[in-house]
Protein backbone atom coordinates (compact mmCIF):
# COMPACT_ATOMS: atom_id res chain seq x y z
CA UNK A 1 0.00 0.00 0.00
CA UNK A 2 2.82 2.74 1.05
CA UNK A 3 4.96 4.56 -1.20
CA UNK A 4 4.22 2.76 -4.55
CA UNK A 5 2.49 5.88 -6.89
CA UNK A 6 -0.90 4.86 -8.10
CA UNK A 7 -2.42 5.91 -11.16
CA UNK A 8 -6.27 7.05 -9.86
CA UNK A 9 -7.23 8.45 -13.81
CA UNK A 10 -4.54 9.20 -16.77
CA UNK A 11 -2.02 11.90 -15.60
CA UNK A 12 -2.55 11.63 -11.69
CA UNK A 13 -0.94 9.47 -9.50
CA UNK A 14 -1.49 8.89 -5.90
CA UNK A 15 1.32 8.60 -3.20
CA UNK A 16 0.31 7.04 0.17
CA UNK A 17 2.72 7.68 2.82
CA UNK A 18 2.78 6.50 6.57
CA UNK A 19 1.76 7.92 9.82
CA UNK A 20 2.24 6.68 13.08
CA UNK A 21 -0.98 7.83 14.62
CA UNK A 22 -4.29 9.25 13.60
CA UNK A 23 -5.75 7.70 10.23
CA UNK A 24 -2.48 6.15 9.50
CA UNK A 25 -1.45 7.07 6.28
CA UNK A 26 -1.58 10.10 4.01
CA UNK A 27 -1.80 10.47 0.23
CA UNK A 28 0.90 13.02 -1.86
CA UNK A 29 -0.55 13.38 -5.52
CA UNK A 30 1.51 14.09 -8.31
CA UNK A 31 0.21 15.84 -11.43
CA UNK A 32 1.30 15.35 -14.77
CA UNK A 33 2.28 18.71 -16.52
CA UNK A 34 4.39 19.48 -20.13
CA UNK A 35 7.39 20.38 -18.20
CA UNK A 36 7.59 17.62 -15.24
CA UNK A 37 5.02 16.65 -12.43
CA UNK A 38 3.97 18.52 -10.05
CA UNK A 39 3.96 16.82 -6.15
CA UNK A 40 1.57 17.91 -4.20
CA UNK A 41 1.49 17.53 -0.57
CA UNK A 42 4.91 16.05 0.94
CA UNK A 43 4.11 13.69 4.26
CA UNK A 44 5.23 13.84 7.71
CA UNK A 45 8.77 13.93 6.89
CA UNK A 46 9.22 10.47 8.36
CA UNK A 47 12.82 8.83 7.60
CA UNK A 48 11.01 6.04 5.49
CA UNK A 49 10.28 6.04 2.67
CA UNK A 50 12.60 8.61 1.35
CA UNK A 51 11.57 10.65 -1.72
CA UNK A 52 14.19 9.14 -3.54
CA UNK A 53 13.05 5.96 -3.20
CA UNK A 54 9.35 6.73 -4.27
CA UNK A 55 10.39 9.06 -7.07
CA UNK A 56 12.50 6.22 -8.88
CA UNK A 57 8.86 4.61 -9.36
CA UNK A 58 7.89 7.70 -11.54
CA UNK A 59 8.40 8.36 -15.20
CA UNK A 60 9.86 11.87 -15.78
CA UNK A 61 10.80 14.55 -13.11
CA UNK A 62 8.88 15.99 -10.24
CA UNK A 63 9.22 20.27 -11.08
CA UNK A 64 7.62 21.79 -8.72
CA UNK A 65 5.96 20.92 -5.33
CA UNK A 66 2.53 22.48 -3.61
CA UNK A 67 1.81 22.14 -0.08
CA UNK A 68 -2.08 22.31 0.57
CA UNK A 69 -1.47 23.38 3.98
CA UNK A 70 0.84 23.63 7.10
CA UNK A 71 -0.54 20.67 9.34
CA UNK A 72 2.64 18.14 10.12
CA UNK A 73 1.73 15.38 7.74
CA UNK A 74 1.08 17.61 4.40
CA UNK A 75 4.25 19.94 5.32
CA UNK A 76 6.75 17.82 7.09
CA UNK A 77 8.30 16.20 4.34
CA UNK A 78 8.80 19.56 1.99
CA UNK A 79 12.44 19.87 3.02
CA UNK A 80 13.54 16.61 2.04
CA UNK A 81 11.17 16.32 -1.31
CA UNK A 82 13.03 19.48 -2.67
CA UNK A 83 16.41 18.02 -1.47
CA UNK A 84 15.27 15.13 -3.56
CA UNK A 85 14.16 16.82 -6.64
CA UNK A 86 15.77 20.49 -6.70
CA UNK A 87 11.84 21.50 -7.21
CA UNK A 88 10.94 24.54 -5.86
CA UNK A 89 8.33 24.75 -3.03
CA UNK A 90 4.99 26.80 -3.09
CA UNK A 91 2.91 27.15 -0.35
CA UNK A 92 0.16 29.90 0.60
CA UNK A 93 1.17 33.12 2.36
CA UNK A 94 -0.85 33.12 5.02
CA UNK A 95 -0.22 29.03 5.59
CA UNK A 96 3.27 29.89 5.37
CA UNK A 97 3.08 32.58 8.08
CA UNK A 98 1.39 29.79 10.41
CA UNK A 99 3.53 27.49 9.40
CA UNK A 100 7.01 29.21 10.23
CA UNK A 101 4.66 30.40 13.66
CA UNK A 102 3.77 27.00 14.62
CA UNK A 103 6.93 24.53 13.55
CA UNK A 104 10.03 27.11 13.02
CA UNK A 105 9.25 28.99 16.73
CA UNK A 106 10.96 27.53 20.07
CA UNK A 107 8.07 28.97 22.06
CA UNK A 108 5.03 27.83 20.33
CA UNK A 109 4.78 24.78 22.81
CA UNK A 110 4.42 27.08 25.73
CA UNK A 111 2.33 29.39 24.35
CA UNK A 112 -0.28 26.66 22.88
CA UNK A 113 -0.21 25.60 26.68
CA UNK A 114 -0.70 28.85 28.34
CA UNK A 115 -3.87 28.79 25.79
CA UNK A 116 -4.97 25.53 26.67
CA UNK A 117 -5.15 26.42 30.54
CA UNK A 118 -7.13 29.69 29.35
CA UNK A 119 -9.47 26.95 28.12
CA UNK A 120 -10.15 25.03 31.31
CA UNK A 121 -7.64 22.30 30.53
CA UNK A 122 -5.74 21.32 33.87
CA UNK A 123 -1.90 22.63 33.42
CA UNK A 124 -0.98 18.88 33.62
CA UNK A 125 -2.99 18.17 31.59
CA UNK A 126 -2.12 20.87 29.09
CA UNK A 127 1.50 19.43 29.33
CA UNK A 128 0.73 16.02 28.18
CA UNK A 129 -1.20 17.64 25.16
CA UNK A 130 1.52 19.27 24.20
CA UNK A 131 3.77 16.41 24.51
CA UNK A 132 1.97 13.81 22.57
CA UNK A 133 2.15 16.97 19.96
CA UNK A 134 6.06 16.49 20.20
CA UNK A 135 5.54 13.32 18.30
CA UNK A 136 4.98 15.21 14.91
CA UNK A 137 7.43 17.69 15.71
CA UNK A 138 10.58 15.75 15.37
CA UNK A 139 9.53 14.91 12.07
CA UNK A 140 8.68 18.23 10.10
CA UNK A 141 10.97 19.18 8.05
CA UNK A 142 8.78 21.77 6.46
CA UNK A 143 10.53 24.20 3.49
CA UNK A 144 12.09 27.24 4.47
CA UNK A 145 11.03 30.11 1.97
CA UNK A 146 8.96 28.61 -0.48
CA UNK A 147 7.45 30.62 -3.49
CA UNK A 148 4.05 32.09 -2.04
CA UNK A 149 1.01 31.58 -3.67
CA UNK A 150 -2.51 33.33 -2.89
CA UNK A 151 -5.60 32.27 -3.80
CA UNK A 152 -7.01 32.90 -7.90
CA UNK A 153 -3.16 32.46 -8.59
CA UNK A 154 -2.27 29.44 -11.70
CA UNK A 155 0.10 26.72 -10.70
CA UNK A 156 0.88 24.30 -14.14
CA UNK A 157 -3.02 25.46 -15.20
CA UNK A 158 -4.44 24.40 -12.12
CA UNK A 159 -6.14 26.88 -9.93
CA UNK A 160 -5.29 28.15 -6.69
CA UNK A 161 -8.85 28.12 -4.49
CA UNK A 162 -8.70 28.86 -0.62
CA UNK A 163 -10.95 26.44 1.38
CA UNK A 164 -10.12 27.48 4.93
CA UNK A 165 -11.96 25.78 7.65
CA UNK A 166 -9.62 22.41 8.65
CA UNK A 167 -6.32 25.20 8.49
CA UNK A 168 -6.40 29.01 8.17
CA UNK A 169 -4.67 28.77 4.64
CA UNK A 170 -6.04 26.05 3.28
CA UNK A 171 -5.63 25.71 -0.80
CA UNK A 172 -6.46 23.36 -3.27
CA UNK A 173 -6.03 22.87 -6.88
CA UNK A 174 -8.93 22.32 -9.46
CA UNK A 175 -8.69 21.89 -12.63
CA UNK A 176 -11.08 20.37 -15.38
CA UNK A 177 -13.31 19.19 -12.73
CA UNK A 178 -10.99 17.41 -10.54
CA UNK A 179 -10.47 18.64 -7.22
CA UNK A 180 -7.14 18.60 -5.51
CA UNK A 181 -8.63 18.90 -2.28
CA UNK A 182 -5.96 18.50 0.62
CA UNK A 183 -7.75 18.17 4.18
CA UNK A 184 -10.93 20.12 2.85
CA UNK A 185 -13.39 17.28 1.90
CA UNK A 186 -12.56 13.63 3.31
CA UNK A 187 -14.47 10.32 3.19
CA UNK A 188 -15.30 8.47 5.26
CA UNK A 189 -13.41 10.71 8.12
CA UNK A 190 -14.67 13.96 8.39
CA UNK A 191 -11.68 17.05 8.19
CA UNK A 192 -11.34 17.97 11.95
CA UNK A 193 -12.39 21.93 12.38
CA UNK A 194 -9.62 23.28 15.02
CA UNK A 195 -9.88 26.30 17.33
CA UNK A 196 -6.06 27.21 17.59
CA UNK A 197 -4.47 30.20 19.22
CA UNK A 198 -3.48 33.19 16.72
CA UNK A 199 -5.65 32.10 14.39
CA UNK A 200 -8.95 33.28 12.70
CA UNK A 201 -11.79 33.49 15.06
CA UNK A 202 -14.53 31.44 13.91
CA UNK A 203 -13.34 28.23 11.45
CA UNK A 204 -16.16 26.18 11.75
CA UNK A 205 -17.94 29.54 9.73
CA UNK A 206 -15.20 29.71 7.36
CA UNK A 207 -15.56 25.78 6.77
CA UNK A 208 -18.74 25.89 6.29
CA UNK A 209 -18.68 28.29 3.23
CA UNK A 210 -15.50 26.69 2.16
CA UNK A 211 -17.98 23.27 2.14
CA UNK A 212 -20.92 25.84 0.14
CA UNK A 213 -18.20 26.59 -2.14
CA UNK A 214 -17.21 23.22 -3.19
CA UNK A 215 -21.18 21.93 -3.39
CA UNK A 216 -21.13 25.14 -6.23
CA UNK A 217 -18.24 24.27 -8.04
CA UNK A 218 -19.39 20.91 -8.42
CA UNK A 219 -16.23 18.72 -9.34
CA UNK A 220 -16.46 15.36 -10.88
CA UNK A 221 -13.40 14.04 -8.29
CA UNK A 222 -11.99 15.03 -5.44
CA UNK A 223 -9.13 13.44 -4.04
CA UNK A 224 -8.25 14.17 -0.82
CA UNK A 225 -5.17 13.68 1.88
CA UNK A 226 -6.58 10.52 3.92
CA UNK A 227 -9.28 8.08 3.15
CA UNK A 228 -11.05 7.62 -0.14
CA UNK A 229 -11.74 9.07 -3.78
CA UNK A 230 -14.84 11.45 -3.70
CA UNK A 231 -17.15 10.67 -6.62
CA UNK A 232 -19.75 13.18 -5.52
CA UNK A 233 -18.01 15.74 -4.01
CA UNK A 234 -20.99 17.92 -4.14
CA UNK A 235 -23.20 15.91 -2.17
CA UNK A 236 -20.10 14.87 0.29
CA UNK A 237 -19.89 18.86 0.97
CA UNK A 238 -23.70 18.85 1.83
CA UNK A 239 -23.22 15.87 4.21
CA UNK A 240 -20.51 17.37 6.28
CA UNK A 241 -22.52 20.37 6.63
CA UNK A 242 -25.14 18.10 8.33
CA UNK A 243 -22.83 16.78 10.52
CA UNK A 244 -21.47 20.03 12.05
CA UNK A 245 -25.24 21.42 12.10
CA UNK A 246 -25.84 18.05 14.36
CA UNK A 247 -22.17 18.76 16.09
CA UNK A 248 -23.42 21.99 16.83
CA UNK A 249 -27.29 21.18 18.26
CA UNK A 250 -25.17 18.47 20.62
CA UNK A 251 -23.32 21.73 21.60
CA UNK A 252 -25.33 24.14 22.69
CA UNK A 253 -27.34 21.25 24.38
CA UNK A 254 -24.22 20.69 26.52
CA UNK A 255 -24.92 24.23 27.99
CA UNK A 256 -26.42 25.63 30.33
CA UNK A 257 -26.62 29.08 32.83
CA UNK A 258 -23.61 27.71 34.71
CA UNK A 259 -20.31 28.51 33.07
CA UNK A 260 -18.46 25.68 31.31
CA UNK A 261 -14.62 25.64 29.30
CA UNK A 262 -14.10 23.96 26.27
CA UNK A 263 -12.50 21.84 28.26
CA UNK A 264 -15.45 20.42 30.03
CA UNK A 265 -17.73 20.37 27.19
CA UNK A 266 -15.17 18.60 24.85
CA UNK A 267 -15.88 15.67 28.04
CA UNK A 268 -19.70 15.84 26.97
CA UNK A 269 -19.29 15.69 23.35
CA UNK A 270 -16.40 13.05 23.37
CA UNK A 271 -16.37 11.26 26.23
CA UNK A 272 -14.01 11.22 29.26
CA UNK A 273 -11.56 8.68 28.14
CA UNK A 274 -9.37 9.91 25.68
CA UNK A 275 -5.74 9.70 25.41
CA UNK A 276 -4.04 13.20 24.95
CA UNK A 277 -3.22 13.35 21.83
CA UNK A 278 -7.39 12.98 21.22
CA UNK A 279 -8.10 14.74 23.95
CA UNK A 280 -6.45 18.17 22.35
CA UNK A 281 -8.12 17.37 19.22
CA UNK A 282 -11.32 17.23 20.99
CA UNK A 283 -10.70 20.33 22.89
CA UNK A 284 -9.61 22.17 19.47
CA UNK A 285 -13.32 20.85 17.78
CA UNK A 286 -15.35 21.79 20.73
CA UNK A 287 -13.92 25.06 20.72
CA UNK A 288 -14.65 25.78 17.17
CA UNK A 289 -18.08 24.68 17.56
CA UNK A 290 -18.57 26.75 21.17
CA UNK A 291 -17.46 30.19 18.77
CA UNK A 292 -20.11 29.18 15.66
CA UNK A 293 -22.65 28.83 18.29
CA UNK A 294 -21.32 32.77 19.77
CA UNK A 295 -21.04 33.83 16.08
CA UNK A 296 -25.43 32.41 15.27
CA UNK A 297 -26.38 33.99 18.95
CA UNK A 298 -26.48 30.91 20.68
CA UNK A 299 -24.23 30.68 23.10
CA UNK A 300 -22.33 33.47 25.22
CA UNK A 301 -18.61 33.28 25.83
CA UNK A 302 -17.40 35.18 29.15
CA UNK A 303 -13.27 36.29 29.70
CA UNK A 304 -11.38 37.19 32.60
CA UNK A 305 -7.47 37.08 32.10
CA UNK A 306 -7.67 33.40 33.91
CA UNK A 307 -10.13 31.97 31.51
CA UNK A 308 -12.78 31.22 28.97
CA UNK A 309 -16.34 29.64 29.64
CA UNK A 310 -19.61 29.67 27.59
CA UNK A 311 -23.28 29.85 28.59
CA UNK A 312 -26.19 29.20 26.87
CA UNK A 313 -27.73 31.87 25.73
ZN1 LIG B 1 -4.63 18.69 7.98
Amino acid sequence: MFATPVEVEPGILRVTLPLPSGPRHVHCFLLRGDDGWTLVDTGLGLPEPSWEEVLAQVDGQVVRIFVTHMHPDHVGGAAPAAQATGAPVFQGRLDYAQCERVWGSTDWPERIAAWFVRNGVPPQVADELIESGHVFADFVRFAWNPTLVEPGDDVDGWRVLAFPGHADGHLCLYRDGVLVAGDTLLAPITPAIGLYPESRPDPLGDYSDSLRAIAELDPRVSYGGHGETINEPAARAREILVHHDERLDRTEAALSAEPRSGYDVSHVLFGTALPAIQRRFAVAETLSHLERLVVLGRAVRHEDDRIVAYTAR
